[in-house]
């Protein structure tokens, strides 16, 4: 099963991306995991995202092009895998399909902006694994540490009001129209985000026939 899950920032995709992957048995690629963790070693790659991760802006095609691809040749990902923050758009959903990958199916989790400045103000990430929470909504079982790794919870830099806002935009302006893209390939399952995080998953395994 390959999957993508869609959606605006803070529409839940992480958090669906790690129940999906434990019920089956496949790998979340975050690109947004990946690049923080590229942040926090220095690495090249790392100071060219940062700038523009900062800014609420994307990180140009070609390095997540090269992240995704390096990332899928590994073993782990033979069996299937949910791309989560990747494509964000269309030349990347291009170069997916140039690659010869085949995606079974591409959720996109339905969310009005209204209700995402508040779950982005109270998200916490783990600085260890990258699981997400929120403080009221998701919270994890000791304040301040990861359920799954027992790392430190972390406010992300890119998660301050204005920078939610920008990247608000820039969903709308860029990554939106993937939908069209997808929805033409018979691809695109619509889910509505705004409701209990279990029945998200829920209507999502519905909708993937599992
Ligand atoms: P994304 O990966 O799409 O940016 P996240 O999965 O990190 O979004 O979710 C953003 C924030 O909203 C997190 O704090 C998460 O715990 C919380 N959240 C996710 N899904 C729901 C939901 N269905 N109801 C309430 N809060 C949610
Ligand atoms: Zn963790």
């Amino acid at each position: 099963m390959r999957l993508i899950l869609l959606g605006a920032p803070g529409a839940g995709k992480g958090t669906q991306a790690e129940r999906i992957s434990e019920k089956l048995g496949i790998p979340t690629i975050s690109t947004g995991n990946i690049l923080r963790e590229a942040i926090k070693n220095g690495t090249q790659t790392g100071l060219k995202a940062k700038a523009f991760m900062d800014q609420g802006l994307l990180v140009p095609d070609d390095v997540i092009i090269g992240i995704v691809s390096e990332r899928l040749d590994q073993e782990d990902c033979r069996g299937g895998y949910i791309l989560d923050g990747m494509p964000r758009t269309i030349p990347q959903a291009q170069a997916l399909e140039d690659t010869g990958i085949r995606i079974d199916s591409v959720i996109s989790i339905e969310i009005d902006d209204a209700i995402i400045e508040p779950r982005m103000t109270g998200r916490r990430v783990c600085s260890g694994c990258g699981s997400s929470y929120h403080i009221s909504a998701n919270p994890p079982k000791n304040e301040g540490v990861c359920d799954v790794c027992g790392g430190p919870l972390v406010i992300r830099r890119d998660d301050t009001p204005e920078t939610v806002r920008h990247r608000l935009e820039v969903f709308h302006q860029e990554t939106e129209a993937l939908k069209g893209f997808y929805q033409k390939l018979g691809k695109l399952r619509l889910i509505e985000g705004n409701q209990p995080i279990e029945d998200v998953t829920r209507d999502i395994m519905t909708a993937l026939g599992v």
